[in-house]
């Protein structure tokens, strides 16, 4: 085909033609030799990218190569975006996913912060080592055959004072520590003085309080109702407890205390002890509160605690120096 082609284009006869074919075949077939390999380099553009192989060699060159820039920048994005193929719309995944995995670690690192608190747990059988009293030397206090002559003589005092009282077994409490040897039951606090309910006391304790009933209150009630005092009510005497919120047994745990709670009158009027007490009631009370600091050694009411919101606290809570502590 070749061959006539080029004959005819020459405008060589048919005589002619076997010798003209003969050169022009073979002059052909030189100059085609070269011209071949010059339309070749097609397929060798496209063997460069074998990865375009859908769309044409042309177009998508310039476009994927600059995506594929920012690749080596983020290498542990490359490997979804290889999984999901090269096309544009994985790409941008990656890159918001980046910042995902690292503000994960970060809000994992304060919730690993909370185990080093760990520690508090010991502290807390600590406090309850603290739970256990202190020891008192008073706890150990147990009656003899025969009672003290101290015992004696305080319940000659008692009598001369017109209190009557009767006897009351001892009170001895090893686990918590509350102990009195020789305790004895009020029935009042002088010949005209009521006390109640029951009211088991030390004698000590109890002989100060009839004493300052009849010295402080008695003279007190006189002097501002012009009334006299007719019965004390108590909220607390001996109990066997710690003091409150402490480790420290408290001085009722010995009989050495007394709550008194509302003085009544012999005109019936009855003062009771508050936070707010009528002016007149709050002047008594005041002058009582203020008389009681030396004769007891505690003297505790109104506005010294959440405990002591409603009676007066009187103890004669042993001290050095005979010191005192009214609140
Ligand atoms: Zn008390």
């Amino acid at each position: 085909m070749a061959a006539l082609t080029l004959m005819r284009l020459a405008g060589l006869s048919g005589a002619a033609l076997p010798l003209a074919a003969a050169t022009l075949f073979v002059g052909a077939a030189l100059a085609k030799s070269p011209k071949l390999p010059e339309t070749v380099p097609v397929p060798v553009l496209n063997q460069s990218q074998p990865a375009q192989k859908d769309a044409p060699a042309d177009v998508p060159l310039p476009e994927p190569r600059p995506a594929d820039a920012p690749k080596p920048d983020q290498p542990a994005t490359n490997e979804p975006s290889q999984k999901s193929g090269q096309h544009k719309d994985p790409r941008p995944e990656p890159s918001a996913n980046a910042p995902r995995p690292t503000e994960k670690p970060t809000e994992a690192e304060p919730e690993a912060q909370p185990p080093p608190i760990a520690p508090q747990p010991p502290e807390k059988p600590a406090e309850a080592q603290e739970e256990k009293m202190l020891p008192d030397p008073r706890s150990a206090d147990l009656p003899e055959g025969k009672m003290p002559d101290e015992e004696l003589a305080c319940r000659r005092r008692l009598k001369s004072m017109g209190v009557d009282f009767e006897e009351h077994k001892p009170e001895h409490n090893p686990e918590i520590g509350c102990s009195i040897p020789y305790p004895i039951m009020l029935k009042t606090l002088g010949k005209s003085i009521a006390i109640g309910p029951q009211t088991e006391l030390n004698c000590e304790m109890a002989e100060a309080a009839a004493r300052f009933a009849a010295d402080v209150i008695q003279p007190a009630a006189k002097a501002e109702f012009g009334a006299d005092l007719k019965s004390i009510s108590q909220a607390s005497a001996f109990v066997c407890r710690p003091r409150n919120g402490t480790r420290k047994l408290s001085e009722h745990a010995f009989g050495n205390a007394l709550d008194i709670s509302s003085f009544t009158l012999s005109d019936g009027k009855k003062i009771e002890i508050g936070p707010a007490p009528p002016e007149k009631d709050g002047k008594f009370l005041n002058a009582v509160r203020k008389a009681a600091c030396g004769p007891f050694k505690t003297v505790l009411g109104p506005g010294a605690d959440a405990d002591h919101a409603l009676h007066f606290h009187l103890d004669l809570e042993p001290r050095r120096h005979h010191g005192t502590f009214c609140q």
